[in-house]
C-alpha cells in the first residue's frame, strides 16, 4: 500500500527520475585544499551586463583565485520573460573582455566546460524534480491550485486584517490537500504550482554570518514559497539551493538585493539536508551626485553597462586595477609598494570589502587608466588600440594596420621607462592623438593664430628648413632651434623676453610653437623632435613647405 505522500509524489512526478543519492555520486565534492572557495557568477541571460554584476563576478573570481578554489559561470534562465537572444554570449564576452576567467561553466550559448553541469538551469529540470519529489514524499511540498482570483482575494483579506501578504498558514488553502483531490483537479485540467509547506514559525529568528556584512538576524521564513511553477520550471530560490549544493559551492557571493531571501534559502538547504554555503552580500555600486549617493542606474548612466567600457576603450588591465581599488581598501597601498607585481598576487579578501558600497568614480578610473597606459610598451599599445579600433572605429583601424611598424613608432613617442608621458586615458582618444601622423587622417589645418605676425612665422619656417637636417639628434635639436631663434631676434628663454619685451620679437617658445604647428597642426603635442623622427625628414619638409604656402595665401 502506498502512503498518502507516496501517492502524491507519484501523481505529480510519474516520470523516471534519478535519486538524490545518485546525484551525490555524480557530483562529488572537488578535491581542493580545505579553505578553497568554490563560487560562481549566476546571471540571468538578459544580455545586459551591469557594472555591479561585473563587480560581483570579479570579487567572486578573486576570492576563488586567492584561495586556490574554483569560479564558475551558471546561467539562470528560469525566467523566460527576461531572456534575450544570445544573452549567454553577451555575458561570456563581457567577462572575457575584462579578464575575468572562469574555471567551469558556460563558455558560449551552448557549450560548457566542467564536471558539475549542465551549467544552465533550463537543462537541469530533471534534477530539480528529483528534489521536489523528495519534499513531496516527506510531506514538505504540495500542489497549490489557487487561481489568480483566489490569490487576489487573500491579498485583500490580508490588507484588511493588517496581516503580512503572501501564502502562508491559514491563507495557504491547499496546504493539506489530499492526493485524491489533487488527482481530480489535475484530471479536470486545473493548473497548479508546487509549494513548500513551510515549517517556519513567525516567532523564530534565524542568524547567519555574512562574509562582508557580518552577523545578520532575520525572521524565519513562514511563506509557502513556490518551488516549481505551473510549467514545472523551478523558481530561482529552489534552483539556487539545488544547484549550489550539487555544484559544491562553498561561498555564495552576490548582490545584497538577495539578503531578504536568505531565510527562504537557508530553509531550503535545511529541509533538503544540504550543508548551507557561506553568504557574502555585496552592496551596490554607487555614484556620487549632487553631494549625495545613488545606485548606478541602467537607464540614466551609460557607465552602468559593461559594454560602455569596451566601447570607449578603457583597457581591461586598467579596469581590473580599478575594480581591485574599489573592492579592497588596502589594494592601493599594496600597489604603491609593489608597482610591478602582477595584480593576481595581491591577497584578495572578502572581509576587506566595503560594507557601505563601492563608489564608482569615472575620474578615478580615468586616472588609473592614464597611469596604466603610460606603463605599456609601444607594442602593447598598438595591439590594444588596433583591437579596440577593429570593433569600434574600423576605418581608423585599417589605417593603423597598413604599416604596423610605423604605428608602433607613433604610439612609441615619449614612451620610456623613466618618465613616460601620460597622455591617453582610453582608446577612443587614440584617433585624435594619432591623426596628424597619418596623411589620410589629418585635415591639414594649422593653428598659427596669434603666435606671431604671419611674416615672422614665414621667416622662421624658411630658416628652419635650412637648419633641420636628417642627422639631427635629440641632444642637438633644441640647441639648434635656440641658436636660430637668437639669430632671428628672439629671446633664448621666455624669462628674458618677459623682462624686456621691447628688445625681442618674441622668445624661443614662440619659435618652436611655429614649427610644432607647421608639422602637427597643433599648439600642444608630445615631444616635437620625436614626432619629427617618426614622420621622417621628407614629410617634415613637405609639411613646412605646405605651411609657408598656406601663410602666403
Ligand atoms: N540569478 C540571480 C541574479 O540574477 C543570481 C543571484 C545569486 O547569485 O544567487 O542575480
Amino acid at each position: 500500500m502506498m502512503t498518502e505522500h507516496e501517492r502524491m509524489a507519484e501523481l505529480l512526478f510519474p516520470e523516471p527520475l534519478k535519486t538524490a543519492e545518485e546525484y551525490e555520486k555524480i557530483y562529488p565534492p572537488r578535491d581542493l585544499p580545505g579553505n578553497a572557495i568554490v563560487t560562481r557568477f549566476a546571471p540571468s541571460p538578459t544580455g545586459f551586463l551591469h557594472i555591479g554584476g561585473l563587480f560581483a563576478a570579479f570579487v567572486a573570481q578573486r576570492a576563488a583565485l586567492s584561495t586556490g578554489g574554483r569560479f564558475y559561470l551558471r546561467i539562470e534562465d528560469t525566467d523566460k520573460k527576461r531572456e534575450v537572444e544570445n544573452g549567454v554570449s553577451g555575458i561570456v564576452k563581457g567577462l572575457g573582455s575584462f579578464g575575468i576567467e572562469i574555471n567551469e561553466g558556460m563558455i558560449s550559448e551552448n557549450e560548457e566546460v566542467g564536471n558539475y553541469g549542465p551549467y544552465i538551469q533550463s537543462r537541469r529540470v530533471g534534477i530539480y524534480h528529483t528534489y521536489a519529489k523528495e519534499l513531496v514524499l516527506r510531506g514538505l511540498a504540495y500542489p497549490c491550485f489557487m487561481t489568480e482570483a483566489e490569490l487576489s482575494d487573500i491579498r485583500e483579506r490580508q490588507e484588511a486584517e493588517k496581516k503580512n501578504p503572501g501564502c502562508y498558514g491559514e491563507y495557504a488553502i491547499y496546504r493539506n490537500i489530499t492526493a485524491e483531490e489533487a488527482e481530480k483537479r489535475i484530471a479536470d485540467g486545473e493548473s497548479y504550482v508546487l509549494r513548500l509547506k513551510s515549517p517556519g514559525n513567525e516567532e523564530n529568528r534565524i542568524k547567519f554570518v555574512d562574509g562582508i556584512k557580518g552577523e545578520i538576524e532575520m525572521p524565519e521564513n513562514i511563506q509557502d514559497v513556490v518551488i516549481l511553477k505551473s510549467d514545472g520550471i523551478p523558481t530561482y530560490h529552489f534552483a539556487h539551493a539545488v544547484d549550489d549544493h550539487l555544484m559544491r559551492t562553498t561561498d555564495v557571493i552576490r548582490g545584497d538585493e538577495w539578503i531578504s531571501s536568505v531565510p527562504i534559502h537557508l530553509q531550503f538547504f535545511e529541509l533538503l539536508g544540504f550543508r548551507p554555503p557561506r553568504y557574502s552580500h555585496i552592496s551596490p555600486v554607487m555614484k556620487e551626485e549632487d553631494g549625495g549617493k545613488r545606485k548606478l542606474s541602467k537607464r540614466k548612466d551609460p557607465e552602468a553597462a559593461v559594454s560602455y567600457y569596451s566601447q570607449v576603450g578603457y583597457p581591461k588591465g586598467a579596469v581590473i586595477e580599478y575594480l581591485l581599488t574599489i573592492a579592497n581598501s588596502n589594494y592601493e597601498e599594496w600597489r604603491a609598494e609593489n608597482p610591478n607585481t602582477p595584480n593576481e598576487e595581491f591577497e584578495f579578501s572578502l572581509s576587506k570589502m566595503s560594507k557601505a558600497g563601492a563608489l564608482f568614480d569615472l575620474v578615478k578610473l580615468s586616472d588609473i587608466s592614464k597611469n596604466y597606459i603610460s606603463t605599456l610598451t609601444r607594442e602593447q599599445v598598438t595591439d590594444e588600440v588596433i583591437a579596440w579600433a577593429r570593433e569600434n572605429a574600423p576605418q581608423f583601424g585599417a589605417v593603423l594596420e597598413k604599416d604596423i611598424e610605423y604605428t608602433k613608432s607613433v604610439f612609441g613617442v615619449e614612451r620610456n621607462e623613466i618618465k613616460p608621458r601620460k597622455e591617453l586615458v582610453k582608446w577612443d582618444e587614440a584617433p585624435a592623438y594619432a591623426e596628424y601622423f597619418y596623411d589620410e587622417l589629418w585635415d591639414r589645418k594649422r593653428d598659427f593664430d596669434g603666435i606671431l605676425p604671419k611674416a615672422d612665422i614665414i621667416e622662421i619656417l624658411t630658416e628652419y628648413k635650412k637648419v633641420y637636417t636628417p642627422e639631427e639628434t635629440a641632444e642637438s635639436w633644441f640647441p639648434n632651434v635656440r641658436e636660430m631663434s637668437v639669430r632671428l631676434g628672439y629671446a633664448k628663454a621666455p624669462k628674458l623676453y618677459k623682462k624686456d619685451p621691447e628688445a625681442y620679437k618674441g622668445h624661443v617658445g614662440d619659435v618652436s610653437s611655429c614649427i610644432r604647428v607647421a608639422v602637427t597642426g597643433r599648439r600642444n603635442s608630445p615631444d616635437l623632435y620625436e614626432i619629427m623622427q617618426v614622420l621622417g625628414f621628407d614629410k617634415v619638409m613637405k609639411r613646412i613647405d605646405e605651411s609657408i604656402e598656406l601663410l602666403n595665401k
